[in-house]
This record gives structure tokens, sequence and C-alpha cells, in this order.
């Protein structure tokens, strides 16, 4: 078999094979012939309802803004270290299923799709900032076999050129689930540490993690990175819960 022939032959396989196993939209169920977006199983119109967040927002907690400020009540009561977090989607509906299915599930096929909004944001409001993703929790790690924000990392990396810094390290794993901001700052301090021998070069960081709750984890981040040569640390999540 010539090697033209070779590559037909795998391209008719997959069409058919498609043909015959259909798979399904992961969010409304819907059969799919074809996948889009390098295999996201997601129909058009699921993948269509998925529109970033926009207008006011609040500057720390990135989210919608009614009043004129700059900052909503609740952030303007705590003192934040980083500058400015933006998020792409409030942590409900549909978000809410994918996250789950790409952490829990394993569907890292879409990281692609989170990639892809993560870099236009990032390419017009962060650009040239390193990104430093959020050290993962060892439980997490534990249960599955990998960082769940590494596809993620690794597309912006390859694909879409973005400078990596892969600096932090986290110690102890003490579950932050139903507690206050500042009781996750006080579990927090002294667990979150820069890697041996790393140090920054650039003054302006992109801080990097998938959920944002209290804010207490990125504030930990964000205060070791200041301490390490940082002069000004963004944040950027894929949901604000
Ligand atoms: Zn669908
Ligand atoms: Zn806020």
């Amino acid at each position: 078999m010539t090697w033209q022939s070779g590559t037909q032959f795998k391209r008719l396989y997959i069409k058919y094979s498609q043909v015959l196993f259909p798979s399904r939209c992961l969010l409304c169920g819907g059969r799919l012939l074809f996948q889009n977006e390098k295999g996201v199983e997601l129909c058009n119109h699921c993948s269509g309802l998925l529109v970033p967040l926009t207008g006011r927002r609040c500057e720390k907690c990135s989210l919608p803004l009614i009043s004129e400020h700059r900052m909503c009540m609740r952030c303007r009561e705590r003192s934040y270290l980083f500058k400015t977090h933006y998020s792409l989607f409030q942590y409900r509906g549909n978000i809410r299923e994918l996250l789950y299915f790409y952490k829990f599930r394993q569907k890292y096929l879409l990281a692609s799709l989170f990639s892809r909004l993560l870099y236009k944001t990032i390419s017009e409001m962060f650009p040239h900032y390193p990104l430093v993703p959020v050290p993962s929790r060892k439980h997490l790690l534990k249960n599955r076999d990998r960082d769940h924000l590494m596809p993620v990392i690794n597309i912006l990396k390859k694909e879409y050129k973005i400078g990596i810094v892969n600096c932090l390290q986290r110690k102890g794993d003490i579950p932050q689930k139903e507690l206050s901001f500042e009781e996750r700052k006080k579990n927090l301090y002294g667990k979150i540490s820069m890697k041996k021998g790393m140090r920054l070069t650039h003054p302006d960081i992109l801080l990097f993690d998938d959920i944002f709750t209290t804010g207490a984890t990125a504030d930990e981040c964000s205060r070791i990175l200041l301490n390490n040569g940082a002069r000004n640390v963004s944040v950027i999540t894929i949901a604000i819960d």
C-alpha cells in the first residue's frame, strides 16, 4: 500500500467508523455524526451556547456588576493581592457540566475548546504575560492519571505559543470545601511555594486556574509570586463559582 492510499484508507475508516459508531453530544445527548473541533463531543447547537460573560465586571471576582463601583461589595471587604481576575463563565449550567466531564470523566478533548476560549481573552487582555498554573491538589492527582490543568496548558503552549512558567508547588492537602475565604487563606498559608531554583523574570504574571471560588488559592499563589520577583499578578479562570 502506498503512503497516499494508506492515508486515504485511514480517512475512509474514520469517516465510516463515525457513521457506524456515532458518539453523542455531552450536553444534549444528540447523535454526532462528525465531531467538531478536534474530537470535542459537542453538537454545533450546544457549542454555540457557550458564550463567555461580557459587560461590566467586578475587577477582582469577575462577576457582573450592577453598580458604578470597580468592585462588588464582597470584594471591597477583601484585600486580594492579585491586581485583577477575569473568568470566562459563571460556574453553572452547561459550563458546570463540561468542567465535570473534563475533570472527573477525563474528557480531555474538551481541553481544545477551553484553550481556544482562554486564548482569545489572553491575547486581548494579557498579551505576552507568562502563564503560571495554580498547582493541583494532591488528592485530585492521586485519583487520576494526570494534572487536569495540563492538557489545557499544553495546548496553550504548543498551539498558541503562550509562555508557561510552571513554578509553583503545593504541599499538604486540606479539603477547602465549605470553608470561608478567611479559613481557606489560613489553611493555605505556607502550603504553596516556588519550586527549587525557580525565579520569575517577567514583571507581569498571569495565574491560571479552572474554577475561582473564594479567591483564597489565587491570593496565596499571588503572595508567593509577588515575593519572588513578580510586580503584578492577574488571574484568569474558566469559571467563577
Ligand atoms: Zn448538543
Ligand atoms: Zn467581586
